[in-house]
């Protein structure tokens, strides 16, 4: 259950840490939800005006969940920005909130799909410009890119599972790949302000 009434009494920030996930259901699976949240975005942090964005978001997660009761797949599409974001959380010392590390790892996530050749660079582009159109981070703080890959590796040891990423190739389609090479993520990382590893 969401009351938006209550989403009104957050702190500005927190809110932000909800839109961030907004606009990741949007690009797994809503293309029009997406364009409606870089319309809005320069409406400012109503959040209790946008009842029906919320509900949009929501659906996605509840479709993909009720078909992937466990786990076995789709499930994972979810993840997206995560497998970066839970990293950043962790290096930070959970100081960078979920949705801010989740934003930067949106980011990331996007540009590594780009450097596979799986996406287009404007795709890359425009998922950054939404999420700093809501004031979400998309700049990696100054951790190591090594480090930052070291903690997604740890993570995947703690699953017991390969270390999957989420990667978007359109606005509405993200698709799961697995064993993306550590150079690539590494660079992408750099790229965006981690520290090179050398
Ligand atoms: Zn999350």
């Amino acid at each position: 259950m969401i009351d938006p009434a209550v989403l009104a009494t957050l702190p500005t920030e927190e809110v932000r840490c909800g839109v961030a996930e907004m606009i990741k259901h949007g690009i797994i699976g809503d293309p029009d939800l997406f364009v409606e949240l870089e319309t809005i975005a320069d409406y400012g942090l109503k959040i209790e005006d946008y009842k029906l964005q919320i509900a949009r978001a929501l659906r996605v997660k509840i479709d993909i969940v009720e078909g992937d009761p466990f786990e076995e797949g789709a499930r994972a599409l979810l993840n997206l920005g995560h497998t970066v974001g839970h990293a950043l959380e962790r290096l930070s010392g959970f100081k960078l909130r979920h949705g801010e590390a989740v934003s930067i790892g949106m980011v990331a996530e996007a540009r590594i799909a780009v450097e596979l050749g799986r996406a287009d660079r404007t795709l890359a582009e425009r998922i950054e410009t939404v999420l700093a159109a809501w004031g979400l981070p998309v700049r990696s703080p100054p951790f190591a890119a090594a480090a930052i890959w070291e903690a997604m590796a740890h993570d995947k040891k703690r699953r017991g599972r390969a270390l999957r990423f989420a990667l978007p190739y359109a606005i509405g389609a993200v698709e799961i790949i697995d064993d993306v090479p550590s150079e690539v993520v590494k660079s992408v990382l750099h790229s965006m302000g981690a520290r090179s590893s050398k």
